[in-house]
């Protein structure tokens, strides 16, 4: 934090239309800050008369002003450096769109490598749905331009595929088990692997793979921080399964170049961060300052719906065998939440199907049971996604547990996931309206990047609108307003990061993040808030972002 050392504000925005979206509703010209927090608001002349000698003043020309936006589930040190680092085949960034052209990107990346290294690649979740070839690549068509280097190309976090190669160096063969929670997809006739690696499958092949050093974090996570500030976010919470990560973090941090705040959920469980290692140390949640903290720990229960690995008690439409994975016990899961809750670290639990839900809830109820507190704001990440029946709404009210639903998946995977869980199981997907009747706190979570950008305001379009990616309007009924929409990623993102004393609002005291747009989103149709653009990024008093 600066020092002050003058009494006047360091900078003063004027002539906008500054929403506070606090309950209030109230609406300023002018806002001062002074050592990275609000200090005054109020009228342009009231305000503009504070100003000293070295106060920047910026004109905000009657464009509006709302708080820094929040995204409460993101995977960007790790995914943020894979986009600098890996052979891109995403279909959302790309022009990708068969397994000729995948074929063709890893042909010339290995142009420029010698014989032997790895070439690593990422596609996007569910890419066999809409690839010309409506499957993924496997180990033969790798192995037919890439005999000589090992490969790897993953569609999500949950499904990897790797060549012969790649598979020989990890030692899979057709004799090696599946994993608990995972599976290596084998070939119906001769059950030789296809190469498709599900779940706790990948970390086999993960563990010969060249992880990413300090450097390529260090830069990865400045490349995607940069691109979240372009939309208005100043704050995340970042989910990391290794150290690696949280020391560049800290690098970034000590070398002022952190220039967005972040919220770390360590992974613990398949994660190189023991599930006792944050409570060996003593560190509980809120640990660190107001740039760099831990904010709990995630982990997750079932598999990716995007691999058809989440876990549900009725199979999959398309996949009348599978029901998905469970990567975590309920005994271990139990035993690890309680001792998390005991020790003062808030969960994050990823459960995506039903099956899973009721183990999270059974294993948050249990804790609470031996150990009630209140505050604890411990967190089911996907619920609320879909299968919200009312007897979990009442069991997730009751406990007081945060649900993290993610409109994102449904803008860009809805059609795909529709094909695989069916009518009926998606009849009340994203039931924005339902759970805030019923009392469900909900905050937004995109699950980027990587998959899709990180884009509160895309997801809040699609909260207020329904307009999905592929064309459909889901479930117009849910429904919600533009001003519950924001809370999503403003006032219920700060409380699920514990955070609503000094963030989520632009009131005096509150920390000065603030993004300035080039149209007021109170006032457009819904759909087109995800066109807005964003002109300033304020953090901590400070332009991050000038568009
Ligand atoms: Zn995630």
């Amino acid at each position: 934090m600066t020092q002050r050392s003058t009494p006047y504000p360091d900078l003063i925005l004027y002539n906008g239309k500054i929403r506070s979206l606090a309950p209030s509703g109230a609406v300023y010209e002018s806002l001062a800050c002074a050592g990275g927090r609000i200090v005054a608001v109020g009228k342009s002349d009231d305000i503009r008369k504070l100003s000293g000698p070295d106060t920047q003043q910026i004109d905000l020309k009657k464009r509006t002003a709302i708080p820094g936006l929040t995204d409460t589930h993101v995977h960007l040190a790790e995914k943020g450096t894979a986009e600098k680092e890996l052979v891109d085949c995403r279909d959302f960034y790309t022009e990708v769109h068969s397994i000729p052209e995948i074929l063709e990107r890893l042909k010339k990346r290995a142009s420029e490598l010698p014989k032997g290294t790895w070439v690593v690649a990422h596609g996007s979740p569910m890419q066999d749905f809409r690839l010309k070839d409506k499957r993924f690549p496997n180990r033969n068509d790798l192995d037919r331009v890439l005999p000589d280097y090992p490969v790897s190309i993953s569609f999500g976090a949950h499904i990897t595929v790797g060549n012969s190669k790649a598979l020989a160096l990890a030692g899979i063969t057709r004799d090696t088990p599946d994993p608990a929670g995972g599976a290596i997809r084998r070939d119906p006739q001769g059950g030789e692997p296809t190469g498709e690696l599900h779940e706790r499958a990948q970390l086999i092949l993960r563990k010969v793979m060249p992880e990413f050093n300090y450097l390529q974090l260090k830069n990865g996570i400045v490349f995607a921080l940069d691109q979240c500030l372009e939309r208005g976010v100043t704050t995340i919470h970042d989910i990391v399964r290794s150290g690696e990560p949280v020391r560049a973090y800290q690098g970034l941090f000590r070398e002022g170049k952190l220039h967005a705040r972040v919220s770390l959920l360590p992974r613990v469980i398949e994660s190189h961060i023991g599930s006792r290692s944050l409570i060996e140390l003593g560190l509980a949640t809120g640990f660190g300052n107001e740039w760099l903290r831990i904010g709990g720990v995630k982990m997750s229960i079932d598999g990716g719906i995007t691999g058809r690995n989440a876990c549900f008690y009725e199979p999959y439409e398309d996949d009348p065998s599978n029901c998905g994975i469970i990567r975590i016990p309920q005994d271990e899961l139990n035993d690890t939440v309680l001792k998390c809750h005991q020790a003062g670290l808030r969960c994050c639990v990823h459960a995506i199907g039903d099956r899973a839900f009721d183990m999270a809830l059974d294993a948050y109820e249990t804790a609470l049971q031996k150990l009630p507190r209140k505050d604890h704001r411990h967190r089911i990440e996907h619920m609320g996604n879909w299968l919200s029946t009312p007897e979990r709404m009442e069991r997730i009210v009751r406990s007081g547990i945060v649900a993290i639903p993610n409109i994102s998946i449904g803008y860009y995977v809805g059609d795909a996931i529709l094909d695989c869980l069916g009518e009926r199981r998606m009849t009340k997907s994203f039931p924005f309206r339902t759970l805030l009747k019923n009392g469900v706190i909900i905050a937004g979570g995109s699950d980027a990047p990587g998959y899709w950008p990180v884009d509160p305001l895309r997801d809040i379009a699609a909260c207020v609108s329904r307009k999905m990616r592929w064309g459909e309007v889901l479930v117009p009924e849910e429904r919600i307003s533009v001003a519950e929409a924001f809370a999503m990623h403003t006032t219920t993102a700060a409380f699920a990061g514990f955070e609503e004393a000094y963030k989520g609002t632009l009131e005096v005291g509150k920390l000065a993040d603030i993004a300035v747009l080039a149209e007021d989103p109170f006032e457009i149709p819904g759909e087109r808030i995800k066109d807005i653009k964003v002109d300033l990024t304020i953090v901590g008093g400070e332009v991050k972002y000038q568009a």
